[in-house]
This record gives structure tokens, sequence and C-alpha cells, in this order.
């Protein structure tokens, strides 16, 4: 069957059967720390709500920011909060982090008060759940002269191993489709397009068959292919539209794009009246002695996750907090699981082996993977040579860092590498150039 997709993009083994269709398992752990960095959004990092010494319960609000871009964070359990300081994030950054002593009893505060579903889904701290983090509130309020024409469910978990959607679309199908219909109430002039990459057979099955109710919902398998679960793609193998080159948004194609695990909290906020306290994370990776789908709260520790698995079983020489093509290197295990935690990995030499670097052939390899069109080669040849106005001037700055282009190059060249480091360069210039024009 010709299935709908994007152009460029590239195969990687997908390593999906460590884990898939295992059902979700909770872990609730009855003692430990839980470690809450104030920052685990995109936008203005939030204050604390509270102090050391005060007793907290689960779904409790404990840092929130008055920034519109911005998501408040809530308690994962119940226990008392130990401290406000410095600690390593899954990033291996150091960030301020609100600390609980879970007292393991697992009690509950009072559910969010009802209001408008926008602030609504502000004030239960939904963000982008697939890693993006983005707050889902902005998503949700487009400018007023940029119509919504299609709500997207991003359900591709395109990137390999991760099997935590896929596992949450054949457990909770009705409440991902109510999510939705939630989210299609405020957009009543939209469709609703459920898109899942056909290395998913099961769930296709299951939402096709939960959606028929809903006359305004379809469910789109897609081909496989990576980055099919990068917004650009989605929207362009779903609608046929294009998204223009940055500071465009899907929004100014009609489109809203949620991820899956997103739209089934928005469900929890809209319908339960929860806030987000919990996180679904696969586990997987040939380091790990028996990989699965946790349901974990929010805060807990990445060790509790390896050992809820099983442990170790070869020597992990790699820990990855994401997918393999655009996941965070980790330098620890003893960090916190965080919003935009969707898989911890841990690859064995074996899998994480990388080559040396050797010098471009120009076989042009990367240009055909780009889904973004770009020419790597050309880019990365610039940030080498410190030539950012080049970068900026090729479109370095609309990379998505998917890695397609490093996959795909027979020189191992650190592409990826090179392109974070372009970007960084050229903002650090325009902040600069910013500053010194406000001075003027
Ligand atoms: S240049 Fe950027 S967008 Fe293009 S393949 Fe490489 S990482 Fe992806
Ligand atoms: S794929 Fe690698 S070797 Fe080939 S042109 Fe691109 S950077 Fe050079």
């Amino acid at each position: 069957m010709n299935l709908p997709t994007f152009l460029g993009g590239v195969h990687p083994p997908e390593c999906k059967e460590l884990s898939e269709g295992k059902a979700i398992e909770n872990l609730m752990p009855s003692s430990g720390e839980f470690i809450y960095p104030l920052s685990q959004h995109i936008g203005a990092p939030c204050s604390p709500l509270v102090k050391k010494g005060d007793r907290v319960l689960v779904g409790q609000k404990i840092a929130d920011s008055e920034a519109f871009v911005s998501a408040p964070i809530f308690s994962g359990v119940s226990g008392t909060v130990k401290e406000i300081a410095l600690k390593m994030t899954v990033a291996g950054n150091f960030d301020t982090c609100i600390v609980i002593t879970n007292d393991g009893m697992y009690e509950k505060a009072e559910p969010l008060e009802k209001s408008d579903p926008v602030k609504m889904i502000r004030s239960a701290g939904i963000v982008g759940l697939g890693g993006a983090c983005f707050p889902t509130h902005v998503k949700l309020s487009p400018p007023k002269d940029k119509p919504i024409d299609f709500i997207i469910v991003n359900a591709a978990e395109c990137e390999p191993f991760l099997t935590c959607d896929d596992n949450l679309m054949r457990a909770c199908p009705d409440e991902i489709i109510k999510g939705l219909e939630k989210v299609l109430e405020i957009f009543p002039n939209a469709k609703g397009v459920i898109g899942i990459e056909s290395n998913k057979p099961e769930a296709i099955k299951i939402m096709t068959e939960h959606a028929k109710n809903s006359p305004k919902i379809s469910v789109q398998p897609l081909k496989v292919k990576y980055p099919q679960g990068a917004e650009k793609m989605l929207i362009k193998a779903i609608t046929g539209r294009e998204v223009p080159l940055v500071p465009a948004l899907p929004a100014d194609v009609g489109c809203i794009v949620l991820n899956t695990a997103t739209t089934y909290q928005i469900y929890l906020a809209l319908e339960k009246n929860l806030p987000l306290t919990e996180k679904i994370v696969t586990v997987s990776g040939d380091a790990v002695a028996s990989p699965k789908n946790l349901r974990v709260p929010l805060g807990i520790s990445v060790k509790e996750l390896i050992d809820a698995c099983g442990g170790f079983v070869n020597d992990p020489v790699k820990l990855i907090a994401g997918g393999p093509m655009m996941g965070l290197a980790m330098r620890s295990v003893d960090v916190p699981v965080v919003k935009g935690t969707s898989g911890i990995l841990a690859l064995s030499k074996k899998l994480a082996y990388l080559s040396e670097e050797s010098s471009c052939i120009r076989c042009g390899k990367c240009v055909e993977a780009c889904p973004m069109h770009l020419e790597p080669t050309f880019l990365d040849h610039a940030v080498r040579l410190r030539d950012y106005e080049t970068f900026e001037a090729h479109g370095g700055m609309n990379c998505i860092e998917c890695g397609s282009c490093a996959f795909a190059c027979p020189a191992s060249r650190h592409l990826v590498q090179s392109y974070k480091n372009g970007k960084a360069a050229v903002n650090e210039a325009r902040k600069n150039k910013a500053k010194a024009e406000a001075k003027k």
C-alpha cells in the first residue's frame, strides 16, 4: 500500500520488539527522594511555591510562573519538602530543583478547579510530552487570523526502541479520542487526525475501531520512515501542506500537532480535573534485563526505573533519555524523570558503537536524507570554519536536529553536533546584537 509520507528521511533499525505489546506496569515506590527541576518546559522557569519542611500531596502545585510561555509543576508523591537545591537533570546540567521525600502514602490533593479548557490545560501543567515540552496552552492559542483546520495527534512514534505511545493507544484508546474531541470543541471547524506509522498495526486497529463513533476523527496510517513524527513531516504526510521555514509555525498552515500522551493528559485534565503528575516511560535497550513500559510518578529517579526492569545485563556504555536519534546522552542514572522523558535507553558497546569520523567524501547521502531539504555537508563545513553567517544564510537555523544526515553519512561525520554548535553561535550573536541595539 502506498502510505503518505514526506521527502527524505532514513530507516534506522526499529528495535521496538524489546518492549512493544507489553502491558504498561505501574511503578509506585514506597520511599525515596523525588526531584522536580523548576524548568521542565520551553519558556520561563517556575518559582517554588513550597519551602523546606512543607508537607505536599500528589497533585499539589509546587511551582509556577506568571509568564504565559510556562507551565506549573505538580508533585507526583505525597511527602515532605527536603530541600530546594541544585541537582543534576537528564541533560547533565545542574538546575534548581524541589526535592520531596516520598512518604509512600500517595495521599491526593483536591482535583483542579474547572475553568475554560485552555486555561485548565495550563493549570494542569501540560506541555508537549513527546519531549518537546512546549506548553500546550500556548499551542492551543494561535493568533485569531490563523484558522485551524486540523488537530493532528502525533502517534507516529518514529524513534527506534520507543513504544510508550503504541502501548498507551492499545490501553487507553477512548481516553485519547476523548482528549482529541475536547480539543476539537475548542476548534469547532477543525478535523482530528491520528497519524500512526504502519509498524503499529494493533494500535491502528484499536484506534480505528474506537474512533468509529467520532465523525470528525480519523486514523491515518503512515509509511514507516524516520523522522515521520517531526511536526513538519507529519503535517506534510497528513495534509500535503508545507510549513514554511523558521519562524513559521504549524498554525500558519492551519494545523496544531499534539503528542499522543499529551492528548491523553488533556483528557485527564478536562474530564477528570487531574494535573500532570505521572509519565509513561519506555525503558529499553540491549543492556536492560527486561525492557518495559512503566507508568511512574514524575520526579522519580531513573535508577528506580532501571531496577524495576531487572537492572543491567550487559555493561551499558551509553544511557539516553528519549530515543537514540534525538535523545540526550545521560551522565548518570541518579537524575529524575521529568515531563519530557518518554524513554530511557541503556545500550551496550555493540549497539552504541561509534565509528571514527573521517573526511567527507561528497557522496551527497546527507542531502538525500535531510527532511528539511538542507545541504548538511555544506552547513557542517561552515560551522567548522566558524563561518556562522554562511551557516545561517543557508538555512542552518531550520535544522530540526533529527540526525538523519548523520545516520546516512558513511564518513560518520558528527553532523548534528556541528549544527547544535552553529545554532548556539547564531543565537548568541543575535542576543548580543539585540543587547547592543537596546543600549543605543
Ligand atoms: S541537517 Fe538537520 S534537519 Fe537535516 S537531516 Fe541533518 S539533523 Fe536533520
Ligand atoms: S553523507 Fe557524509 S560523506 Fe557524504 S556528503 Fe554528507 S557529510 Fe559528506
